[in-house]
């Protein structure tokens, strides 16, 4: 005896969940707004550098296609930016190589491999009177994607201050004709009171057709100098648009790098932004049923720490370990409980911290990336803490984090090339 599944959300977090049942021979259906023609035809959704841990976790599903063809990016190049000029830089090296492939290529191949496997697919975006009717249905429910009266369903968690705006005005432009880095180092230049402009190779393209990009992404403090995106421009303005800025912001031998620029395609740049939320992770319906909510829909933050993507695979990853674990159920509600909190404090609550601290560093964080200038182990510190914000990192960075949650397991870890 199994019981019966249904997720909600065919992304970071749905997609591989949906994927490893259907694979282990569970009863699964996915629910998707969106078939993978509708999602390559769409336009970008994130900028989604992984991690070596995500990728690894990707690999091991039999998911991790981009593997030996996405760009590696090495590290952060990170340049402080005042009135044009560069006050501060440094270069950290990950201990391995990150990577970002477009979530239309990886979405629009997993749906398909999905579906070829014989998974169950359904293109619907339910309300929540359907949804808690279809609830009924199936032993567990869980939800990826939720907005409206759904997400309202999952209480705030009173630990975490509830943002009341973004922090941040995104743009996102994915581009050819940009200049590499000599290093396949990431940009990451701070603009202190105006933002940041975030930009590394990646990979975009129809599954098969792949090829290289680079991805940019200007953070803007709104109301701000680099808010200057309109959602009511066409692409080539926003391009226009993005290019005059950088040119009248950044030092001009890293303004020259985008001169060239064009868009990959039509669907190639998003405005927008994400205001940050940590919610608990089981949700009661109207009629009274516990649902499980995974990645975004419990923990959402911005995009400037480059964690949500990471956060949502883990979780993934995290249910479909448990479920195959007890296949029969129960499903309920502290089942539910206890399968989310290992998550939440090993991965989403460090990464939130983590986010919140590169958005608004205190003093103690800055006088570190002060130092690190002179300090290659530090630079690769400060580095690996993007790709590993749930360890100690050196003991000096961990103290600049937010208050720690229970669950880090305090190790160091840091590696310079
Ligand atoms: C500009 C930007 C840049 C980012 N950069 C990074 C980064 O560099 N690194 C990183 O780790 N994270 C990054 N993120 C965050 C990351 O993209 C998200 O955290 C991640 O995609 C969340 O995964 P998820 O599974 O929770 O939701 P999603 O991946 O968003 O998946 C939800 C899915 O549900 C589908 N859906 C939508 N509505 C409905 C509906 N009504 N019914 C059914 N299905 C529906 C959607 O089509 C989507 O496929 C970025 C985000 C943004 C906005």
């Amino acid at each position: 005896m199994v019981g019966y599944i249904q997720i909600l959300g065919a992304g970071e977090c749905g997609l591989p969940l949906a994927y490893r049942l259907q694979r282990a021979g569970l009863p699964v259906t996915l629910i998707a707004a969106r078939d993978a023609t509708a999602v390559l035809n769409g336009t970008v959704t994130s900028t989604q550098v992984k991690f070596p841990a995500t990728l690894d976790l990707e690999a091991a599903a039999g998911m991790g296609h981009w593997r030996s063809r996405a760009p590696e990016i090495l590290g952060i190049r990170l340049t402080t930016v005042v009135d044009g000029r560069r006050v501060l830089g440094w270069t950290g090296f990950f201990t391995r190589p990150a990577q970002s492939v477009d979530q239309r290529t990886v979405f629009a191949r997993w749906l398909t491999d999905y579906v070829e496997a014989g998974g169950d697919l359904e293109i619907a975006a339910p309300s929540l009177t359907e949804l808690d009717r279809r609830a009924a249905e199936y032993d567990l429910t869980v939800v990826t994607r939720a907005l409206g009266e759904l997400a309202d369903c999952f209480p705030d968690d009173p630990a975490w201050p509830v943002a009341k705006e973004p922090a941040r005005r995104l743009a996102v432009f994915y581009l050819e004709g940009v200049a590499a880095d000599p290093d396949n180092l990431g940009t990451y230049a701070s603009l202190p009171g105006l933002g940041e402009v975030i930009s590394y190779p990646g990979l975009t393209g129809a599954p098969g057709s792949e090829r290289c990009c680079e991805i940019l992404l200007i953070e803007a403090l709104p109301g701000g100098p680099l808010d200057v995106f309109d959602p009511g421009d066409s692409p080539s303005d926003r391009l226009r648009r993005v290019v005059r800025l950088l040119g009248s912001q950044l030092p001009a031998d890293l303004a020259d790098r985008y001169r060239e620029a064009e868009l990959t395609d039509a669907g190639a740049t998003l405005t927008g932004a994400v205001r940050p939320m940590v919610r608990r992770p089981v949700a009661m319906l109207p009629s009274g049923r516990a649902v499980l909510g995974g990645g975004d829909v419990v923990c959402r933050m911005d995009p400037a720490g480059a964690q949500g993507a990471n956060s949502a695979a883990h979780c993934g990853d995290a249910y479909a370990t448990a479920i195959l674990a007890r296949p029969a159920g129960p499903f309920d509600r502290s089942w539910m409980e206890s399968v989310a909190t290992p998550w939440l404090t090993g991965t989403a609550h460090p990464a939130a911290r983590w986010t919140a601290a590169v958005l608004d560093p205190s003093a103690e964080m800055r006088q570190l990336m002060l130092a690190a200038q002179d300090d290659p182990v530090l630079a690769d510190a400060f580095a690996d803490s993007f790709a590993r914000p749930a360890d100690a990192l050196l003991g000096s960075l961990r103290a600049v984090m937010p208050p720690a949650d229970a669950g880090d397991d305090g190790s160091v870890h840091a590696g310079r090339r």
